[in-house]
């Protein structure tokens, strides 16, 4: 039975010259900035609003620079991305050949093992190239599957919508909602269009709510005003915000 040492090595040999290509041939090293979004699953390389490149990737795992330890994806509960379970395969393929670190779920290591994971990923679920995303204390390793071309791709559309950094939920798009409105509140839930989660919107289109008492003061005051304005005081929350205050304000009192 061939060592695992020799089988890692020969992987990231046989990577070398696929990466260098893929980099080449998207141009990698030329974007400073990257943002990645777990649900639809696509990593933006990006300049600016135009000079841009996404791609649809799988999560394959990350190290931890204060633990100094690697965790594969299949066992990261915190990751989001359905498709992680995609490396499930390689974890079975570490079973059939008693690599004990493609079976492991966290462990002691360091960041050229990470390397030779995406190496190994990249023969067993066949990908175009492999990026790390180097975020503060995390390496996060994924492998990429396809270029994905922005036109008229509203996943996309939303991706380039999620500005807002939420202390819960990450990047989201922006909502708004007057100030009676909590998580946890029940105080009626007037939208100014009907919305459900997860929508598309257009570019000109904000989610919008407010409470009863608002609405109230709404008709009163023929529509949003100086007046009706200060009383709803609008605050900004993010989209899944949004739809948590949805569920508890529509309850019927
Ligand atoms: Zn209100
Ligand atoms: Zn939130």
């Amino acid at each position: 039975m061939i060592a695992y040492d020799e089988f890692a090595q020969s992987e990231i040999n046989r990577l070398i010259p696929i990466q260098d290509r893929f980099k080449e041939e998207f141009n990698i090293d030329s974007y400073a900035n990257w943002f990645y979004d777990d649900e639809s699953e696509i990593l933006r390389l990006h300049n600016s609003e135009d000079d841009e490149v996404f791609f649809r990737y799988i999560p394959i795992g990350t190290y931890s620079f204060l633990k100094k330890t690697w965790m594969w994806s299949w066992f990261n509960n915190y990751l989001n991305e359905k498709n992680k379970i995609e490396t499930l395969k390689i974890k079975q393929f570490g079973k059939e050949n008693n690599f004990e670190k493609l079976t492991t779920g966290t462990f002691p290591s360091d960041t050229f093992d990470g390397w030779e994971f995406l190496a190994i990923s990249q023969s067993i679920l066949k990908g175009i190239g492999v990026y790390n995303i180097n975020c503060d204390n995390l390496n996060y390793y994924v492998l990429l599957k396809e270029k994905i071309a922005p036109e008229n791709n509203s996943e996309i559309t939303k991706l380039k919508q999620k500005k807002l950094e939420c202390g819960n939920h990450g990047f989201k798009r922006p909502a708004f909602v007057c100030q009676h409105l909590e998580i946890d509140s029940n105080n009626g839930f007037e939208e100014a269009f009907e919305t459900f989660k997860g929508m598309d919107l257009e570019e000109d289109d904000d989610f919008s709510a407010w409470c009863n008492d608002c609405e109230k003061k709404r008709i009163e005051h023929n529509g949003w005003d100086d007046e009706s304005m200060k009383f709803a005081k609008i605050k900004l929350v993010c989209e899944d915000c949004y739809f948590e205050m949805k569920e508890s304000n529509s309850r019927k009192l």
